[in-house]
């Protein structure tokens, strides 16, 4: 028998290798833009004709190439990123494979131009299918240009299975949507078929996302910042009432790439809890900083997963991360405080040289407590001083951070109510529009909604009952009787010790049939049987509130049954009242599913207003 085994020909290597790092056009412009980023460049500018299956054209104005360079960044392996195996395990780059400009060439017509800072001339360099067509000197500006047309000219069957435009549009502007996300410090500009999709200046990350994503979201922004021995969590997540039923910007970077992970987009969705509406997802933008060798390096060069050595702390560092962003702007959880708030108890991480964080576990942290009592206990949970920390930073270069604060005008641009409203007594209240109550603050125009507000005060009002025990009801003078369906009887029946703490005194009375004797003493009782039905069905078909426990859906449908209406004129006593009431609640901004109760029209927007 003969002797059966060759090598392959390079190009067809090339095109085995291709198949895993270039799959569609949103490949290739990842690959390129992280080159040009590895470059240094400062501005990148991305053009692209339908969706990038006829042209994907990237310029930056990075280091550039030398004439051999420009040569060999084509071949397999040929990386000027690493040079032994212990450079893998300190990477600052984003490529290292060396295989991302071999495997396009391999399925694309290549053209590069590119000279380096200062030199005289450039190159020019021609690749069709593998085969180096041209290298020539050229005249060309400082930086590099490259052209890639024809994407799978050679490989019909990946041709085939391209998407349609639309969708292999959209997969691009997520690749570009993730780097630029990762580098707010440098320029990005992005047109498609020669119209402009993105244009975005050199920035801080909040100016970036609102650049991105548009400028409503400047306001709908809550930072996150801590640091741990662990990891590093900087970033934004949206504000509860910005949540949408598709799931849209969520972001997480490890070490500034862009990452999914399950694991931790529950650590956050769990944060938000009981924020949000059913079916509704938040936004956010989390950047976790981590000692290189605690990921398991992905030498895979398109997957997005990675895997942390230590994700359970991970996780609950995230989570409370979270947490405390939402508690710190005044909206975190609202409906959980006979909860404790969960912070879980955190394993030592599995290698034993890393020390194990400073971390108290506090059962009774309160996120609504004052703020100086949360600062307090999340301090000795976030230490910030880690002689660690410190040294791993130095090594990611990591300034995102510093950047974040830059950014600071969060305090003025996010209205935090904690700081800002002071409500002053003996100020002038008048009603808007029967539904709202306006009154001076010290920061402004502060406006109430009177029904979110009542339902507030009303909720903590009977929620508190549950713990207490302190029901008020007033007996009826006559007894009212309500006959209920089948349906709705045997869900009385499951609740109605629940019920009666609420206020309510009812009795079985035959069939399918309740007698009612007493009401709660805040409820009108002039028609018993309408406020109990009115009551039942809220609890029945509040959707948003279905993950609540039935102690908590149950306050807030008395709540809503009997709360102040929009349209229901108040007296100035009836109103300062309310306010007074809403702001002796432990959660005052905001009502159920995250919805605020209050808005103030600060004076310098009212200035800005003007002119
Ligand atoms: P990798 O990025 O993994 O090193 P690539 O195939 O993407 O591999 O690139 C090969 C080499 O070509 C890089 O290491 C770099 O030296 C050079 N290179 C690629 N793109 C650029 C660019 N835009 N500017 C300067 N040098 C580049
Ligand atoms: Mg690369």
């Amino acid at each position: 028998m003969p002797d059966i085994i060759q090598l392959l020909p390079e190009s067809v290597a090339n095109q085995i290798a291709a198949g895993e790092v270039v799959q569609r056009p949103a490949s290739v412009v990842k690959e390129l833009l992280e080159n040009s980023i590895d470059a240094g460049a400062t501005h990148i500018k991305l053009m692209v004709k339908d969706a990038g299956k006829t042209l994907i054209h990237i310029s930056d104005n990075g280091t550039g190439m030398s004439e051999t360079d420009a040569r060999m960044s084509f071949e397999r392996h040929a990386t000027s990123k690493i040079k032994k195996t212990e450079d893998l395990f300190h990477i600052v780059t984003k490529g290292f494979r060396g295989e991302a400009l071999a495997s396009i060439a391999a399925v694309a017509q290549v053209e590069m131009r590119t000279r380096q800072l200062g030199a005289q001339l450039g190159t020019l360099l021609v690749n069709d299918g593998s085969k180096v067509k041209t290298h020539e000197a050229c005249n060309c500006p400082e930086g590099t240009n490259i052209l890639v047309k024809n994407l799978f000219f050679n490989v019909p069957a990946r041709r085939y299975f391209l998407k349609s435009d639309g969708i292999e549009f959209r997969h691009i502007v997520d690749e570009f949507e993730r780097v630029a996300l990762t580098h707010p410090d440098i320029e990005f500009t992005f047109t498609n078929n020669g119209s402009e999709v993105f244009n975005l200046p050199k920035s801080n990350l909040r100016q970036r996302i609102v650049h991105t994503f548009g400028v409503k979201y400047n306001e709908k922004l809550v930072p996150v910042d801590e640091s741990t021995a662990i990891v590093n969590v900087s970033g934004f997540i949206g504000k509860p009432d910005a949540a949408k039923k598709t799931r849209g910007e969520q972001f997480f970077f490890a070490n500034n790439r862009y990452i999914r992970n399950s694991y931790l987009h529950h650590a956050v969705m769990s944060a938000f809890e009981q924020l949000l509406p059913q079916g509704h997802f938040p936004m956010y933008f989390i950047y976790l900083t981590i000692d290189p060798s605690q990921i398991d390096i992905n030498i895979h060069p398109t997957k997005t997963e990675i895997k942390f050595q230590d994700e359970r702390s991970i996780y609950a560092i995230l989570h409370a991360s979270v947490k405390r962003a939402l508690g710190k702007f005044s909206i975190s959880p609202s409906i959980d405080f006979d909860q404790e708030i969960s912070i879980p108890v955190i394993p030592l991480p599995a290698n034993a040289e890393v020390h194990p964080p400073a971390i108290s576990i506090n059962h009774s942290f309160n996120p609504f407590g004052t703020k100086v009592e949360r600062e307090k206990v999340m301090e000795g949970w976030f230490d910030r001083k880690s002689a660690q920390t410190e040294g791993w930073k130095e090594l990611m270069k990591v300034t995102r951070n510093e950047e974040v604060q830059v950014a600071a005008p969060e305090v003025e641009t996010i209205p935090m109510p904690e700081l800002e409203l002071e409500v002053e007594h003996g100020q002038p209240v008048f009603q808007l529009h029967r539904a709202y109550i306006a009154t001076q603050v010290r920061s402004g125009l502060l406006l109430i909604d009177q029904q979110r507000a009542h339902k507030r005060i009303l909720y903590e009002k009977y929620f508190s009952q549950y713990e207490t025990g302190n029901r008020n009801s007033q007996q009826l003078l006559f007894p009212e009787t309500i006959t209920l369906g089948a349906s709705d009887f045997s869900l009385m029946k499951e609740l109605v010790h629940e019920i009666r703490i609420l206020g309510f005194d009812v009795e079985e009375f035959g069939g399918t049939s309740f007698q009612i004797i007493g009401v709660p003493s805040d409820a009108p009782h002039q028609n018993a049987a309408k406020l109990f039905e009115d009551f039942l069905e809220q609890f029945k078909n509040d959707s948003a509130m279905l993950k609540f426990s039935p102690r908590e859906r149950l306050a807030w449908a008395i709540a809503s049954s009997t709360c102040i209406k929009h349209g229901q004129v108040l007296s100035a006593k009836e109103m300062r009242d309310l306010v007074d009431r809403l702001f002796g609640c432990l959660m005052p901004y905001y009502a159920e599913s995250g919805k605020p109760t209050l808005f103030i029209f600060g004076l310098e927007q009212i200035e800005e207003q003007l002119g």
